[in-house]
């Protein structure tokens, strides 16, 4: 037995999801959110954009959707418990990691102070050698290590934000989503159905839910079996600083 057979057990007191797009939230880490909220950590979702690309009629009013896309993301995230949802506005489809966006997440990090960011792994550029991973999604990713480490701790990156008292601040944890090489899995057998009713939420993407019911009951329950229980999400787990390094004040 080893410690990867094992349900993962840490639990942030805070942390925050980047996501890119409204959805990559739920389709990603919400049960483990959901958990770890209803144990008592606060959780706060950052997404880059609000997904006014994500339709197939060319006539669509981009605006009317992002609008649409923000309100079911929010319904989302009151499944799973967030304590709140910023939405960066950054262009969907075109999301680059770019001293823009890191600037805007450092400020993220640096108000909600997280112990825990969990983002999309930019490495994954073909999950399970069975497609490509929307560039935004890698963007997102790199974007949050980069903001993560070492521009959101370094007091001298981004002044403008420590002159607007926002003061820098180490993110302990990376969890890295959607990742080809998870190296912990979290017990998700109480909350995969908050994942389930927070994915409901998205109406404008999910033609036919039950499809998608299957496919993460299927793919939970697999990542659930390597460690003996009914469902689990994956992460590959960066330990940026261990947990036993005095805390900083904030
Ligand atoms: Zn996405």
């Amino acid at each position: 037995m080893t410690l990867a057979d094992q349900p993962h057990e840490w639990r942030p007191e805070r942390f925050m999801v980047i996501a890119a797009h409204p959805d990559d939230a739920d389709f990603g880490p919400a049960a483990t959110a959901a958990k770890w909220i209803d144990a008592g950590s606060v959780g706060w979702l950052v997404c880059c954009t609000s997904g006014d690309a994500g339709g197939e009629d060319p006539n669509a009013d981009p605006l009317e959707l992002a609008a649409l896309r923000e309100h079911e993301q929010r319904a989302a995230a009151e499944v799973v418990g967030y304590a709140g949802v910023t939405f960066l506005h950054m262009p969907d489809g075109a999301l680059a990691n770019d001293l823009i966006l890191r600037e805007h997440l450092v400020r993220e990090i640096r108000t909600f102070r997280p112990d825990a960011v969990l983002a999309t792994d930019p490495q994954n550029l073909f999950p399970r050698d069975a497609g490509i991973n929307h560039t935004d999604h890698r963007a997102a990713g790199f974007a949050a290590i980069d903001a993560v480490y070492p521009a959101a701790r370094n007091p001298m990156a981004f002044p403008s934000l420590a002159r607007a008292g926002l003061a820098a601040h180490k993110v302990r944890r990376l969890y890295m989503f959607w990742t080809n090489d998870p190296t912990v899995r979290v017990d998700i057998s109480a909350t995969v159905v908050r994942k389930l009713d927070a994915l409901r939420a998205h109406a404008s993407q999910i033609k036919d839910f039950d499809r998608i019911e299957g496919w993460t009951r299927e793919s939970s329950g697999s990542l659930g079996k390597d460690i003996g229980v009914e469902a689990a999400e994956g992460f590959h787990l960066i330990i940026v600083d261990e947990d036993d390094e005095e805390p900083e004040s904030a």
